[in-house]
């Protein structure tokens, strides 16, 4: 069991060892802003190293949106990441689900996200796993409740698409996390990551707020549970810096029995 963090992506192996952590996930550029990711100085120093790596895209990547002018860009920012990412030797690119915008026919957005993929395996493919992330809030989301998943899923089906889940946002968007593994396996088949974040926010609240694990208005046993059914690997998006993760990692190892890396 390899559990990591989200971390500055400045030095992401620093970041990596100060919170014993087996993985990082991080940012390769601006996640509120539309810039291309540069080329890295220490690409070689991360794909040669023990710590797995996964990317995150930018929050303004919606895909599905029936907005020409968010979506288009969305879809070459996407492969821009997954490119630069796939550089660098990351196991995988996570990119939330997205939304359409209120009455627009939801079924356009699912259709969107098969384009999407249709667009990177026509263009010689995105280079590294794209997985999909559960989000909490919106009424028009692709990816917040399990019936709109489905949908998505049998969209995109043909592809080879992978899936996070982010307890935080399952919670906080209205799914029980009791068995909820199982539910999300028998519609994707696949859990390939793990966001285990507890929430500030109440149950089905749709608000993104992610506390520590301790914290919040989430049993962590029922996030240690999510973990144990995945079975993949996990990564702590959660507040107080480098401290705070690294209780949050040294909490789950011990509920887990995993032992981390050697000092
Ligand atoms: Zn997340």
């Amino acid at each position: 069991m390899r559990i990591g963090a989200h971390v500055d992506s400045a030095d992401p192996l620093s970041e990596a060892a100060a919170r014993r952590a087996e993985a990082v996930q991080f940012f390769l550029s601006d996640p509120q802003g539309w810039k291309a990711p540069q080329p890295r100085a220490d690409a070689d120093r991360l794909r040669a190293a023990e710590v797995d790596l996964y990317v995150h895209a930018p929050y303004v990547v919606n895909v599905a949106t029936l907005n020409n002018r968010i979506r288009i860009p969305s879809r070459k920012l996407l492969l821009a990441h997954a490119r630069a990412a796939a550089e660098i030797g990351a196991r995988g690119l996570i990119v939330h689900g997205g939304h359409v915008n209120a009455g627009d026919d939801l079924a356009v957005g699912f259709d969107n996200w098969r384009k999407t993929f249709a667009y990177a395996a026509d263009s010689g493919g995105f280079g590294l796993p794209v997985l999909i992330e559960n989000t909490a809030g919106g009424d028009n989301a692709c990816a917040r409740r399990l019936d709109a998943l489905a949908r998505l899923w049998d969209a995109v089906g043909e592809y080879e698409v992978g899936f996070c889940l982010d307890t935080c946002h399952a919670h906080a968007g209205g799914e029980e996390l009791l068995d909820l593994v199982d539910r999300v396996k028998a519609i994707t088949g696949r859990v390939d990551l793990v966001h285990a974040n507890n929430s500030k926010d109440a149950f089905g609240s749709g608000r993104d707020r992610h506390d520590n694990l301790a914290g919040g208005s989430i049993d962590p046993e029922q996030v240690v549970a999510v973990i144990r059914a995945a079975d993949a690997l996990v990564i702590v998006e959660t507040p107080g810096g480098t401290d705070g993760q690294a209780a949050d990692i040294a909490f789950l190892r011990g509920r887990l029995g995993a032992e981390g890396p050697a000092a």
